[in-house]
């Protein structure tokens, strides 16, 4: 179970990688499309708590959503011409740090007792323990006082991960305040 810096920060150092690999700084609104797509996928939690659905975990963590959502950015920036920095090459870059960002995050999620449902809407679900059927015993807020109480304790954990990533920034001259 991760939380939104844990995720943040993959997405984060995945762009890192990439820069040091390809020797190539991203560009400022590519940066901002890859940390987009690194929490995106839990947006359903806010539509879980805001339309008493429970989805969490299931469309928005799959390969046709990564794919289908990638595809709708570059369609809607090649369409809305308008948008300051339209530019055929830009429009792709956009959409693949938005897609990479969504893949970093279901990788991530793919360490978590509950795994993620890549092929839905097949119902299986892959995770590093394995391949089975969801498990509402696993998820955030299905689960037992227990299981929820180590939940809480990881979110805490992934605050002081997110602290910890701002001062080293911080220090680092990359933001001020
Ligand atoms: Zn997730």
């Amino acid at each position: 179970m991760t939380f939104a810096f844990g995720h943040i920060i993959g997405a984060w150092i995945v762009g890192k990688l990439y820069e040091r690999v390809r020797n190539e700084n991203i560009s400022h609104y590519t940066w901002f499309f890859l940390l987009f797509g690194g929490i995106f996928p839990d947006i359903d939690f806010i539509l879980d708590w805001a339309l008493g659905t429970q989805i969490h975990r299931t469309i928005t963590h799959s390969l046709l959503f990564i794919l289908g959502s990638a595809l709708l950015m570059y369609v809607f920036f090649t369409l809305y011409d308008n948008f300051k920095t339209s530019h055929k090459k830009e429009n792709c870059q956009f959409a693949l740090a938005f897609g990479a960002g969504m893949i970093t995050h279901i990788t991530i999620d793919f360490f978590s007792l509950q795994g993620v449902p890549l092929l839905w809407p097949s119902p299986l679900y892959f995770s590093v323990f394995g391949i089975g059927g969801y498990d509402s015993a696993t998820s955030l807020l299905g689960g037992s006082v227990d299981i929820l109480k180590a939940k809480v304790k990881l979110a805490v954990v992934d605050m002081a991960l997110g602290t910890a990533w701002i001062l080293y920034l911080w220090w680092r001259k990359r933001i001020k305040f």
